[in-house]
C-alpha cells in the first residue's frame, strides 16, 4: 500500500524525477483519495478527473524526455478563484454558479508551465469573504483536525485539503489573512507573498489594493518550490511588479546546522502580546513562546518592537475592503455573465433580483457598507481617512524593519471555532483576523507555520517579512521545520 499522502512535495518531486512513481499514478491516488475522503470535508467545488490524468500523462511523458522542472507532475489543487480555462469558477457564489472561464489566470498558467498537475478547485468563502468558509455557496468546509470545527478562510477548501492531505499543496489568496489563518487552523503552512509579487491576473478580485495570491503546503520547502512557479512579473496585471524572482528553494540551505539562525533578530511587536489586544487565547501564547524559545536556541535574538497604530488595522481594513469590493462586484449585474434572475420585469428588476437572489447575506452587508463609504458626501470621511491611516500601519512597519530582520507573532487569537458559532456576529468573525489584517494594509509577505497544539487543534505561528523578503522568510521558518516536527502531523481520521 503506498502511502504518497505523507509524502511533501518536495519528497513527491524527486521520486518523479527519479521515475520511482509516475504522475498518472500519484494523480490517481489522490484523485482516489479525495473520492473517498472529500464528502466529510466538503473542501472541493469540482474534482478534474479527466484534465488531471490527461495532465499527469502529459508530464510523464516531459520527465522521460529529461531536464523537466521541478514540479513536472505534482498533483495540486486551485482555490476556486482563480480562473480555469474551460472549467467552472464560482468563487463560492451562487453568482458564478453557471460560470466556465474561457482563460486561465497567470497564477494557473505558470503552474501548468511548470508541469504542475491540476486536481480541482477548492471551496471558499463567498468572493473570499470570510474567515470560517461558511459563507460558501457550496456549504460549510470541515476541518480535518476536528469535523465540528471550521477551517477558517477564506480559502478554507485550500487549507482542508492540504491538511487531510487530499492534495500535497494548494493555491490560496489573502486579502486580510485567508491564507494564514486556515493555514494557522489547519496545521499547515501558508504563504502571503508581497503585494504585486504573484500576478492578480485572472484571481477573481475581491480588494484589488490588498488581494494577493500564495502557496498552501505541508512545509516551508514546499510552499518555496511552488512559489518559485507562481512568482514573477505580469505585465497583464498593473499592479505586478517587475523584479527578478530568486530560487525561493535554494535559498533555504544554511551553512551552520548548530545555531542556523545565528545573529536574526526576531521582533515581537508588544501590542500582539499585550492580553487587551486581539485576547490571545492562553494555550496559543504558551505554543508561541515555546516556538520564540526554539528561535532563541537556534542563534535568533528577540526584541520587544512597538507596532503602535495596529489597532486601527482591523477597523481601517474594514472601511477600504467592502469600499474596494463593492466597486470590483458591480461587474455582476445579471448581464454580461453569471447568474441573472427569471422573468425580469425591466432593467432595474433584473439587476437589483440578479444580485439579491445571487449574492449571499455577507457580501451584501459588504457592498452595503463600501457603497456607503464611497458616496459623496462620505469619502472622505471613511475612504480617505482609512487610507491615511493605513500609510501609518506601514510605516510602523518600516519603521521596526530598521531594528529587527523578521517579525513573528501568533497567526490567530485561538485555535478553530466550531461551525456556527460565530455566523451570527460579524464582528467577532472580523476578530479572528486582528493578527493577520495589518500585513495586508502595509503590502509586506507573511506567513503561517504549524508550532503545536491545543485540545487537539493546530496553533500556527506569523513570521513576517519586510518587502520582498520572501526568502527570508521560507528559511526562518524551514530552520525551524528542520528541528521540530509540528508540520508533518496527520490528523487521525485522514492517516
Ligand atoms: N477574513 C477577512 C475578510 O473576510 C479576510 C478575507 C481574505 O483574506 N480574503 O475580509
Amino acid at each position: 500500500m503506498s502511502n504518497y499522502h505523507t509524502k511533501s512535495v518536495t519528497e513527491l518531486s524527486v521520486m518523479l524525477q527519479a521515475g520511482e512513481v509516475s504522475s498518472v499514478e500519484l494523480t490517481q491516488y489522490f484523485l482516489d483519495r479525495i473520492k473517498s475522503n472529500d464528502d466529510k470535508l466538503n473542501s472541493f467545488i469540482t474534482v478534474c478527473e479527466e484534465e488531471a490524468l490527461a495532465q499527469a500523462k502529459e508530464s510523464d511523458e516531459k520527465l522521460k524526455a529529461g531536464n523537466a522542472p521541478a514540479l513536472t507532475g505534482v498533483p495540486i489543487a486551485h482555490k476556486d478563484i482563480f480562473c480555469t480555462n474551460g472549467v467552472k469558477t464560482s468563487c463560492g457564489s451562487k453568482m458564478l454558479d453557471n460560470f466556465i472561464s474561457p482563460y486561465d489566470a497567470t497564477v494557473v498558467t505558470n503552474m501548468r508551465n511548470a508541469g504542475v498537475v491540476m486536481l480541482g478547485k477548492t471551496n471558499m468563502d463567498e468572493f473570499a469573504m470570510g474567515s470560517s468558509n461558511e459563507t460558501s455557496f457550496y456549504g460549510a468546509v470541515k476541518n480535518p483536525w476536528n469535523l465540528k470545527a471550521v477551517p477558517g478562510g477564506s480559502s478554507g477548501g485550500s487549507a482542508a485539503a492540504v491538511g487531510a492531505r487530499l492534495a500535497p499543496a494548494s493555491t490560496g489568496t489573502d486579502t486580510g489573512g485567508s491564507i494564514r489563518q486556515p493555514a494557522a487552523f489547519c496545521g499547515i503552512t501558508g504563504l502571503k507573498p508581497t503585494y504585486g509579487r504573484v500576478s492578480r491576473f485572472g484571481m477573481i478580485a475581491f480588494a484589488s489594493s490588498l488581494d494577493q495570491a500564495g502557496p498552501m503546503g505541508q512545509s516551508a520547502s514546499d510552499c518555496a518550490l511552488l512559489l518559485n512557479a507562481m512568482a514573477g512579473f505580469d505585465e497583464k496585471d498593473s499592479t505586478s511588479i517587475e523584479k527578478d524572482v530568486p530560487d525561493y528553494f535554494a535559498a533555504l540551505d544554511s551553512a551552520d546546522l548548530d545555531k542556523p539562525l545565528d545573529g536574526l533578530r526576531i521582533g515581537l511587536p508588544k501590542e500582539y502580546f499585550a492580553h487587551s489586544e486581539g485576547g490571545m487565547n492562553s494555550d496559543v501564547e504558551a505554543a508561541i513562546k515555546t516556538a520564540l524559545d526554539q528561535y532563541k536556541a537556534m542563534g535568533a535574538e528577540l526584541i520587544e518592537i512597538e507596532l503602535p497604530n495596529s489597532g486601527l488595522s482591523v477597523p481601517v481594513y474594514y472601511v477600504v475592503a467592502p469600499a474596494e469590493c463593492s466597486a470590483n462586484l458591480s461587474r455582476f449585474d445579471g448581464v454580461r455573465y453569471g447568474y441573472r434572475c427569471e422573468d425580469p420585469k425591466d432593467l432595474n428588476d433584473m439587476y437589483t433580483r440578479s444580485r439579491g437572489e445571487a449574492f449571499g447575506a455577507e457580501v451584501q452587508r459588504r457592498i452595503m457598507v463600501g457603497t456607503y463609504a464611497l458616496s459623496s458626501g462620505y469619502y472622505d470621511a471613511y475612504y480617505l481617512k482609512a487610507q491615511k491611516l493605513r500609510h501609518l500601519i506601514s510605516d510602523d512597519f518600516k519603521k521596526a524593519y530598521e531594528k529587527v530582520d523578521v517579525i513573528m507573532a501568533p497567526a490567530t487569537p485561538e485555535t478553530a471555532f466550531n461551525i456556527g458559532e460565530k455566523t451570527d456576529d460579524p464582528i467577532s468573525m472580523y476578530l479572528s483576523d486582528i493578527y493577520t489584517i495589518a500585513v495586508n494594509l502595509a503590502g509586506i509577505p507573511a506567513m503561517s507555520i504549524p508550532v503545536g497544539f491545543a485540545n487537539g487543534m493546530p496553533i500556527g505561528m506569523q513570521i513576517m517579512g519586510n518587502y520582498f523578503e520572501e526568502a527570508k522568510l521560507l528559511n526562518v521558518a524551514h530552520q525551524y521545520q528542520q528541528q521540530t516536527d509540528w508540520h508533518t502531523q496527520l490528523p487521525e481520521e485522514f492517516k
